[in-house]
């Protein structure tokens, strides 16, 4: 795996928690699985049990004009079927940050530090005299992974197939750079022309490369997978890239980590419970009114937000009906941060409609888990979302998702009818259809035994990593094979 985050050590997002899951499911699978990180200047080594590799000795790597001191690392056991390896190279990580500096603004070296990542990850099969199967390369950053394994090792370099299987966790970071910067990455200067890999309208866009150069490609839910391909909205301008990829593109859904999201002994919460119990539900729906000073009228359902307060997460449908919804008896109680205009507006509601609706501006993991379990309804009006996590963690805690049917949302929730379904979903990303999805939940919530079929539904669905991880060694076996073709 050569990826730029992995959970819990060096995260920003979803990629992390994949990049951790999936590995773990992996070798639990007896799979040899190694990953590949940079060593961050601000990762306490101590801390983390991260120790020099002794049987490599320090080496150097060169970035365009400039020769890297490196040496190898590793956290935790060597003897263990899941390995970390991380890259130490003072000149190039040494800065705190994985992407940017604590201000948000993008580090200057993005690409020296992609491609050395790349370089150091695909230099260690033949250090270590490992035949490596698969390079299973984790969004732009790691496309240079895919360049030079192709370029440079060609044949029978390597040893073992090593195919490349790309995931892109997220279309919107690209890696786009002007065409001089070919020549960071030491590849010859006909890529960054047309019809090189790495031009795309004329300017170096790392993603684009990766996508025409791996084996195989995939995104992390089917119908984000479709979605992209379908439309420039989704495809981020790169839909006909993705499309001229045909069945070499895929989706597979991410899992939930189900040993940390469990209400059946979940610490954070007032009272466990679970499907064949849920009366610890209603002393955490209790547990939650109290704590956050919140008083729905009798009968009206309590709405948990937790996430991104950003475009994305689609609190701008929610903003517009909110204020009506809490004067109609409806509670909501939002946790998240982000655009300070979204912070703003959420603050606004609440302290207008105080007695209904709750914002904490924090992030708060143990608030988080009280209002997945303390609420009725969960929302996630997403304009996009590749696929999501919230509302498998919502579905587990028996708090029936409201979704807009998009990327793995539509992948993971469906449309509650007389008898069957897991949430509310609706389509069109306007305010007045998620008010109308939020009146549908308030009819069947006065329904006591359909609300508890819905529930019960919920808690059923198993979105775990076995399953994922199953459908990758799929890709993996097909990258082998095409490698060996
Ligand atoms: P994304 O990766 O796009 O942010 P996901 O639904 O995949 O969205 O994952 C978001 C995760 O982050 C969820 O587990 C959610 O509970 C958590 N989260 C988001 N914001 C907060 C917050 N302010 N406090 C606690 N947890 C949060």
């Amino acid at each position: 795996m050569v990826s730029a985050e992995m959970a819990p050590f060096a995260k920003v997002g979803g990629l992390a928690d994949v990049a951790a899951a999936l590995s773990r499911a992996l070798a639990g699978r007896k799979h040899d699985v190694r990953v590949v990180l940079p060593l961050y200047g601000d990762l306490d080594r101590k801390a983390e049990n991260i120790r020099p590799l002794k049987k490599l000795p320090p080496m150097t790597i060169r970035v365009g004009q400039q020769v890297h001191d490196i040496r190898f690392h590793v956290r935790g056991s060597t003897s263990s079927a899941l390995k970390i390896y991380l890259v130490e190279c003072p000149s190039l990580f040494e800065k705190p940050g994985i992407y940017t500096y604590a201000d948000g603004t993008g580090f200057e070296d993005s690409l020296q530090r992609a491609s050395l990542h790349a370089q150091a990850a695909l230099m260690l099969p033949r250090l270590l005299d490992w035949p490596v199967d698969v390079i299973h390369c984790h969004d732009a950053s790691a496309v240079p992974a895919i360049l030079y394994r192709k370029q440079w090792y060609s044949g029978r370099q390597l040893p073992g197939p090593a195919g490349t299987l790309l995931t892109i966790h997220n279309l919107a970071h690209q890696e786009v750079h002007g065409l001089d910067a070919v020549e960071t990455l030491g590849l010859a200067r006909s890529q960054a022309s047309y019809p090189g890999l790495l031009e795309f309208h004329g300017q170096l866009n790392l993603l684009k490369a990766g996508i025409l150069g791996a084996d195989l490609v995939n995104t992390v839910s089917p119908n984000y997978a479709r979605e992209t391909t379908g439309s420039s909205e989704y495809g981020c301008g790169l839909q006909e890239i993705l499309q001229s990829r045909g069945k070499d593109y895929s989706g597979i859904l991410n899992g939930g980590d189900y040993e940390t999201w469990d209400p059946t002994r979940d610490k954070a919460l007032a009272a466990t419970y679970g499907p064949g119990n849920m009366a610890g539900k209603l002393k955490c729906r209790k547990a939650l009114l109290r704590d956050l000073k919140l008083t729905p009228e009798t009968g009206k359902p309590v709405c948990g937000f937790v996430g991104r307060l950003v475009g994305q997460k689609g609190i701008d449908l929610l903003l517009p009906i909110m204020g009506r919804l809490a004067d109609d008896g409806f509670a909501f109680a939002i946790l998240g941060t982000g655009e300070s205009h979204l912070e703003e507006a959420t603050r606004k509601a609440a302290a207008k409609h105080s007695a209904r609706i709750a914002f904490v501006d924090k992030f708060d993991e143990a608030l988080a888990h009280r209002i997945y379990a303390g609420s009725d309804l969960f929302l996630m009006p997403s304009l996009f979302e590749p696929c999501g996590l919230s509302q498998m963690y919502s579905l587990r805690y028996g708090t029936p998702p409201v979704v807009r049917w998009t990327g793995g949302l539509a992948d993971t929730v469906s449309d509650a009818g007389p008898e069957s379904g897991t949430g509310f979903v609706f389509n069109d990303s306007r305010p007045e259809s998620l008010l109308v999805a939020l009146r549908r939940a308030e009819v069947m919530f006065g329904d006591a035994v359909r609300w508890k079929d819905l529930q019960t539904a919920g808690m059923a669905c198993d979105f775990s990593w076995d399953v994922a991880a199953g459908e990758y060694e799929e890709l993996y076996e097909e990258v082998i094979r095409k490698q060996m073709r």
